[in-house]
């Protein structure tokens, strides 16, 4: 079996050189365990935080331990009373082509419902992040302005449409005209504004939203949030669910004070990470998938194919060369 793991921490945006591809021996299974195939792997912004070594929600990532993050496969040996063969199942279990699993840390998805890989998307990690950043923080109410960042990620793109349903006025900022295209057309975004071509983005942002903005769900963090904060709302809601322009960056992320602002507008900033609503993801994924089958959400994934390319995939997370999921497709079912 093939592992990808951690060769380097890395400085400033990872490379090549902070991974590499291995061959191990694969355990069989012992009474309570499973032997999974990977059929996919997720690649997530988050995993940049993990690589170097340094406190956080989650912990690091072990300097040449396997790359641990979303993976869905199929049971192909079976030593568990709970799983068969051909059970196709979810895990935290990493890039790694091969996984002995104790039954604990897997649990079966449902292969009819939407294709396997939703799981790790629109009905997994990303969907139930927009999910509950969005209406338990963002609270938007019908004729409301919400504007969002990262908008057609994975997080994002599924932000943008919970408002439309919510009865909000939606604008998305993303970074290629492709994108801009994708939120106004396919998703029905009211405006979308392309941060990397305009001229000034306040101004665009002044002219897509000419009621103020009320919610603001934040992707990215940095300049991009900064011409947001001037256009809020009295009593604006703001989601922090990411900050990707400072993952990279190698000295702090320096930029204007926001307090005076949260003052004047009696606005609330509120980071959150996905576990904060552990005890919920049920009724979230319950709720997803019900939009999901009468039409009123839309998803798309950027697949990647083949193991070997896994490292390229997370690398393109921060070249914007995503639209929706970005995951890798390892084997077929
Ligand atoms: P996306 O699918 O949104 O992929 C990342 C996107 O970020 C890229 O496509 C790119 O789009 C944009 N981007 C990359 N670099 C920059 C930059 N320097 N400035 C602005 N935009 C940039 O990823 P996800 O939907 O999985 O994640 C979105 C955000 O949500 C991330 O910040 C992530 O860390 C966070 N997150 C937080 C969770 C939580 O529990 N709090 C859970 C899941 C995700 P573009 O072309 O528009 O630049």
């Amino acid at each position: 079996k093939e592992q990808i793991i951690l060769a380097e921490r890395p400085t400033g945006t990872p490379d090549k050189n902070t991974f590499k591809l291995v061959e191990t021996d694969s355990k069989q299974p012992e009474k309570g365990e499973v032997l999974i195939r990977t059929l996919y792997v997720s690649v997530d912004p988050y995993m940049r935080g993990r690589m170097i070594d340094a406190p956080s929600y989650v912990a690091p990532f072990e300097l040449n331990a396997v790359i641990d993050g979303g993976a869905i496969g199929e049971v192909v040996e079976s030593k568990s009373d709970q799983f068969q063969s051909g059970d196709v199942v979810i895990g935290g279990y990493g890039w790694q082509t091969y996984y002995t699993a104790k039954e604990n840390e897997i649990r079966k998805i449902d292969k009819d419902i939407a294709p396997i890989s939703t799981h790790l998307g629109i009905l997994g990690m990303t969907g139930l992040t927009a999910y509950f950043g969005l209406l338990e923080i963002g609270k938007p109410k019908e004729g409301e302005t919400v504007v969002i960042s990262g908008a057609a990620g994975a997080v994002g793109s599924i932000v943008g449409q919970i408002a439309k349903i919510k009865g909000a006025h939606v604008v998305g900022i993303a970074g290629s005209d492709e994108k801009i295209q994708y939120l106004k057309e396919e998703l029905h975004f009211d405006d979308a504004v392309n941060y990397k071509t305009t001229a000034n983005l306040e101004n665009d942002l002044a002219k897509a939203c000419p009621n103020g903005i009320d919610v603001y769900f934040d992707n990215v963090g940095g300049e991009i949030s900064d011409a947001v904060h001037a256009h809020l709302n009295k009593f604006a809601r703001m989601p922090i669910c990411g900050a990707i322009s400072s993952y990279n960056l190698e000295g702090e992320d320096i930029g204007p004070r926001v307090q005076t602002t949260l003052i004047k507008k009696s606005a609330v900033m509120q980071g959150f990470t996905l576990g904060d609503f552990a005890d919920r993801f049920p009724e979230g994924t319950v709720a997803l998938a019900e939009w999901l089958q009468e039409g009123k959400l839309k998803y798309q994934e950027t697949i990647k194919e083949g193991f070997e390319n896994i490292p390229d995939a997370f690398l393109d997370l921060f070249e914007g060369n995503n639209i929706g999921k970005l995951l890798v497709k390892v084997a077929e079912l």
